[in-house]
């Protein structure tokens, strides 16, 4: 990078930071964009002139409110609710609805740029959102998850609509909370559209929404091993996280000829060294989706596999890695190991996995790597065919979808590699996407004018 684009990417940092204090995964998101695009916006010097960039790290409307509730024991509980809608150039704004005790306005302002790149990867007419809140359902009854949910969208519905927002799901909202969510939302505005995605297969979701995430995540590794004339046969496969990325992934992994010997969640994880099979694997969808249990009862109903509480599964040998449980949960440590341990392709199936020092390790041993808002596109791509179904009214079959899914993996993955081939072949995909995701949100500004 030559002296004048190391000065601009500074000058846009040091602007971030000043107006966006204590921020840290909000400055990382940006960071690491706008190191990508940086030698692109200083070769057009318009893109410098209409201030691009400064406008897109300025969300363009943050909504933050209250959310009283009562529990089971009849005492009130106070939560704070976000919707942050960064940015609409290139369609209504999409985004899913994020609950965990760590949301913060610094998690949801990533998780919105973020989404804001990805969905314009996905070829479909989607801007970026994202939206949550500090409530933990861990431990909730569904009574108490239903009040809770309708409070936050008593708030949230008059932020949203099919034509203006439309919010889906994401870490502690899968179809329970859609459907208590779309329940209120349909009462209180009196109509029956697809405003939000994930919704129940009966009343207007789309076959494969929830598999969508992780098998879109397989179809672009399988893409990024075949580069190098490789696939998932016989391969040992790290998987982190027990939920619905993690689940679908772990499942197209071993259909596809995989040994998958790793799941986890806040608390540890499990090690199989057997690989998880299709009885393994209904027993995981049990507990976590039915139960709503912990991960180290695998270890328990299986003996061959170990539990390791408070540790993540990067030291185990494998040659690919499937991160698909939470931000940051890949250090540099866990990224030296990897590459110690053979690791051939890391795939993120969640949003950040990787710290910007475990990327810089994969780059520099020229690992397979792509960043989640390439790799775990599937899932807000199967949320874009489900607004198509919502609003032709009609439902398409899961051959049909998952076909659309297949086209836009390799669209996306064909993207990376046309913005992200250097010199020596390596193929730095986090450029590639960046740099594809960028052009097209910019071209739309510019197109827009100053709005
Ligand atoms: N939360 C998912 C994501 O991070 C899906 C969003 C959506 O379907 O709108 O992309």
């Amino acid at each position: 990078m030559d002296k004048f684009t190391r000065n601009y990417v500074e000058k846009i940092m040091s602007g971030v930071i000043a107006r966006n204090p204590g921020e840290s995964e909000f400055h990382q998101a940006v960071r690491e964009v706008v190191e990508s695009v940086a030698s692109y916006i200083t070769a057009y010097p318009h893109l410098m002139d209409l201030k691009i960039m400064e406008r897109m790290v300025e969300p363009e409307r943050v909504i933050i409110f209250r959310v009283p509730w009562m529990d089971d024991r009849g005492e009130i509980q106070i939560n704070r609710g976000f919707r942050v809608q960064m940015n609409s150039a290139i369609g209504p704004y999409k985004g899913g609805i994020r609950f965990h005790s760590s949301v913060n306005l610094s998690i949801m302002k990533f998780l919105a740029f973020e989404q804001t790149f990805k969905n314009a990867l996905t070829t479909l007419p989607m801007g970026g959102a994202k939206g949550g809140s500090d409530f933990n359902p861990r431990g909730k009854s569904d009574a108490e998850v239903m009040r809770f949910c309708q409070s936050f969208m008593t708030e949230l519905q008059r932020h949203i609509g099919q034509d203006t927002d439309v919010p889906a799901g994401d870490i502690g909202v899968g179809g329970r909370e859609i459907g208590y969510l779309f329940g209120q939302y349909k009462r209180l505005r009196d109509e029956f559209t697809g405003t939000l995605t994930g919704k129940g297969l009966a009343w207007g979701g789309s076959l494969l929404r929830p598999e969508a995430t992780g098998y879109g995540l397989c179809y672009f590794a399988l893409q990024m091993l075949s580069t190098k004339g490789e696939s998932f046969k016989d391969k040992t496969v790290l998987v982190s996280g027990a939920g619905n990325v993690a689940q679908y992934a772990a499942k197209k992994a071993v259909s596809l000829g995989a040994k998958v010997v790793t799941l986890s969640d806040s608390d540890g994880f499990i090690h199989d060294p057997e690989g998880l099979d299709e009885e393994k694997l209904a027993y995981v969808f049990e507990l976590k989706n039915i139960r709503r249990g912990r991960i180290k009862e695998y270890a328990e109903k299986f003996p061959g596999a170990t539990y390791y509480p408070g540790e993540r599964p990067w030291r185990i040998p494998c040659d690919i890695a499937l991160p698909c449980a939470t931000q940051n949960e890949i250090e540099k440590a866990d990224a030296e190991n990897l590459v110690k341990g053979g690791c051939m392709c890391v795939a993120e199936g969640a949003n950040m996995p990787s710290t910007p020092e475990a990327i810089a390790i994969f780059l520099e041993h020229k690992l397979l790597y792509s960043p989640g808002k390439a790799s775990n596109a599937g899932g807000v791509a199967t949320s874009g065919l489900e607004m198509s179904q919502n609003s032709i009214r009609q439902k398409w079959t899961a051959e049909e979808v998952d076909a659309h899914l297949r086209r836009i993996m390799s669209d996306i993955h064909a993207a990376c590699l046309k913005y992200g081939t250097q010199e020596d072949g390596y193929v730095n995909y986090v450029k590639g996407a960046n740099i594809a995701g960028f052009i097209k949100v910019a071209g739309a500004m510019v197109d827009q004018g100053l709005v």
